[in-house]
């Protein structure tokens, strides 16, 4: 079906019988196949008589070809669809495919967020990024790490023109309090002895409308007026990454814990933090030198860390 996709991806017209004589199809199987891509991706394509069939808009797919080196530093595998680009780094894990290496989608059929939430993931619109690493230094070499993937985005987002962008503890990336991108870190294995970690990442990159997400939210698109080429974005954050992970490896996350701070949004605010039913409420002070929280509660200083948290802000903040 991308076949298909991929000549009419220029957003010019195309006649059916040129794309059946293409495709070595009828050009019944090509209406059918039409049909297919907009109720399986929800693509508008217009149908002109004399004229044939175009997209409603250009499509710009991801290509590693265009990923400007990427290709040479992790192994990319890019889908059309899948149920989590997450989900299936774990299944090659699993297979036994040798790490690093990243997957893409174009499209996520049950997107990820934590505690089992939904990241809503339209065809070619957004990035779904999963990079496999495998960690064989003990747990020091994963402290801090979504809060590290967190600093990546963050400065790639800044570096293709989004401004305002900030962190919220532990680990999404916002613009004011909408949300621009999320960030699911998963491990399998021994995290004291030798594992692997799937950084995922899903940006918000030129979507306009998306009615099924019930928060507030944006993408590039809205935040900078322009359309973004996702494979200039994905050899962008390759680097970002690829710098920030290194320096926590090496260095600790200590170095980069005033960074992360001067970039939290959330600092010296009155929040609530969530666990699971108990709630906690205090003053955000920053994080530790391993990437925990530390908030002022009832005047006292108090760290807390663990996937399950969430916070939020406090009415009177
Ligand atoms: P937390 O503060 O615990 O991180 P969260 O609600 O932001 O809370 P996540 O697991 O990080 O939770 O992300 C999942 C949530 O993000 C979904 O429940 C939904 O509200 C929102 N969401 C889903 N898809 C998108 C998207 N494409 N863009 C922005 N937000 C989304």
């Amino acid at each position: 079906m991308l076949t298909l996709l991929n000549l009419l991806k220029d957003g010019r017209f195309h006649s059916g019988q040129d794309l059946g004589a293409a495709l070595g199809i009828s050009r019944s199987a090509v209406w059918k196949q039409l049909q297919h891509l907009e109720a399986e991706l929800g693509l508008s394509i217009h149908k002109v008589r004399g004229r044939g069939y175009q997209l409603s808009a250009p499509l710009m797919l991801l290509d590693p070809l265009k990923m400007a080196g990427m290709k040479a530093v992790w192994p990319i595998t890019v889908l059309d669809t899948t149920d989590s680009t997450n989900a299936e780094a774990l299944r090659a894990i699993g297979l036994g495919q040798e790490a690093p290496f990243l997957v893409l989608a174009e499209r996520q059929t049950s997107g990820r967020g934590r505690r089992g939430r939904k990241w809503v993931s339209p065809f070619a619109e957004n990035l779904y990024f999963s990079l496999v690493l495998r960690i064989d230094g003990g747990m020091r070499q994963l402290e801090g790490l979504s809060l590290v993937v967190g600093l990546a985005v963050l400065q790639t987002l800044r570096k293709l023109g989004v401004t305002g962008a900030g962190l919220k503890w532990p680990n999404d990336v916002l613009v004011g309090n909408k949300k621009i991108a999320g960030i699911l870190l998963e491990l399998v294995g021994d995290p004291a002895d030798v594992c692997h970690v799937v950084l995922g990442i899903g940006v918000n990159v030129n979507m306009q409308v998306a009615e099924e997400v019930d928060q507030q939210w944006t993408s590039m698109r809205l935040e900078t007026g322009k359309s973004c080429d996702r494979n200039i974005l994905v050899a962008e954050l390759g680097e970002q990454l690829l710098a920030y992970i290194q320096r926590q490896q090496i260095d600790g996350f200590s170095v980069l814990q005033a960074e992360w701070e001067e970039n939290h949004l959330w600092q010296e605010r009155s929040v609530s933090l969530i666990a699971g039913v108990s709630q906690i409420d205090g003053v955000v002070l920053g994080i530790d030198n391993q990437g925990a929280l530390r908030l002022k509660v009832n005047g006292v200083e108090k760290v807390f860390s663990g996937g399950e948290l969430s916070l939020r802000l406090r009415d009177d903040s």
